[in-house]
């Protein structure tokens, strides 16, 4: 080969010319479709499979093609009677796929990690009106009331929920690379967010400590998975309530030591004696009532000793008022109760490790997901939901 230097520089110079002409505004793998089927929810109890043009990516945007969704409690109430007023909208917020087009600004995700093509991600907050604000900013401050990818009224674009083939996240959004996680974890990662903040808020009342008891009221997938980050974090002591016989047996799966049967004792004497011989003749050094029924938040106080400690999360929705005892349930006992409700980025992130954590100590989180239903069956997964059959439900695209 006789090719001088200067001729090899010629080259090169000209391919990298003709690459910066040609050089498309975002990059993408090679087969992203000319539209995206999203489930429209167009009346109450009615999701229409509806197909859109998949639009053009700004700069900062990036398209996700979804591989699976949870199916939350939010969602179940805005199917049933469209209380936040939405209709038509795009549900699913519990979402997670994988990065196929991304516009040319895009580099790292929310928490400084590089994003790429392929990488599997899961969305958070939108902060549309300032997308400078960064997840530190947010650490103590609770999300909710922000903006977030399937509870948004429907746009032009459309591609707005999880409950899709695709969904366009814009600048300014929260997102996150999780693709040394599995699907199963992925889907659960929002629902598991918000343990992490209650026990987070737990903790700062200075009660909860690696040798304390702990009762767990309601195991709902929400109540499960508070057992699942109790145990990951160490605690050793857990007794769960709850008046179904299967979700007991699961809280055991999840690492609760003990279990109590409501339905098997009538009144709140038999209930908190049950539950102070669940812990061999103590009652609870801390409480986690996980449950939206009035009656188990004022029967709570009778598990928790003086001194003590409540976080009060199961009323995510307005369910109702609660009657208690001020002397007898708090002031005489000296309570430190604290409110939890949804979750800080910063407890998004840490979310992530939780799950790989639990997975390491054996923790068959993935369980929780009982149903699997593909988007076309999207009202029988909502309807399977209300029925209050399984515990979590997901809608999983192949
Ligand atoms: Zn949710």
């Amino acid at each position: 080969m006789d090719i001088r230097s200067t001729d090899i520089e010629k080259i090169v110079r000209q391919v990298l010319e003709s690459m910066g002409s040609d050089a498309p505004a975002s990059t993408s793998s090679a087969s992203v479709p000319a539209t995206s089927r999203v489930a429209m929810l167009t009346k109450a109890e009615h999701f229409d499979i509806q197909e859109y043009p998949i639009p053009e990516l700004g700069d900062d945007d990036i398209l996700v093609k979804v591989e699976g969704c949870g199916v939350c409690g939010t969602d179940a109430h805005e199917f049933k009677r469209d209380p936040f007023s939405l209709i038509p909208v795009v549900l699913g917020h519990e979402g997670t796929g994988e990065i196929v087009k991304m516009g040319k600004n895009v580099k790292k995700d929310s928490a400084g990690k590089p994003l790429n093509i392929g990488d599997k991600v899961v969305t958070c907050m939108i902060f549309k009106d300032n997308p400078d604000i960064t997840m530190f900013d947010l650490n103590k401050q609770n999300v909710g009331g922000a903006d977030v990818y399937g509870l948004l009224p429907d746009d032009d674009k459309h591609l707005n929920g999880w409950f899709a083939d695709y969904i366009l996240v814009r600048g300014g959004s929260t997102i996150f690379n999780v693709s040394d996680l599995d699907l199963d974890s992925r889907i659960l990662i929002e629902p598991c967010a918000v343990l992490i903040h209650a026990v987070e808020r737990a903790k700062t009342t200075g009660i909860l400590r690696f040798n304390s008891r702990v009762v767990v009221q309601g195991c709902g997938p929400i109540g499960l998975i508070c057992i699942a980050v109790l145990r990951a974090m160490g605690t050793e002591n857990i007794v769960a309530v709850d008046g179904e016989a299967k979700r007991l047996e699961f809280a055991k799966l999840m690492g609760a030591t003990e279990t109590v049967n409501f339905k098997e004792h009538k009144g709140i004497e038999a209930l908190a004696g049950a539950v102070k011989d669940a812990f061999g003749g103590y009652l609870a050094d801390f409480a986690f009532q996980c449950t939206g029924s009035p009656v188990a938040h004022a029967n709570i106080y009778k598990f928790i000793r003086n001194g003590g400690g409540l976080c009060e999360l199961g009323f995510f929705i307005n369910g109702g008022d609660a009657t208690i005892n001020p002397h007898f349930d708090i002031c005489s006992k000296e309570i430190t109760t604290v409110g939890s409700w949804v979750y800080t980025l910063r407890d998004y992130v840490t979310t992530f490790d939780f799950l790989k954590r639990a997975k390491g100590i054996g923790l068959p989180l993935e369980k929780l997901i009982t149903h699997k239903y593909p988007l076309d069956k999207i009202n029988e997964a909502l309807e399977t939901n209300l029925k209050m059959e399984g515990l979590k439900i997901a809608i999983v695209n192949d």
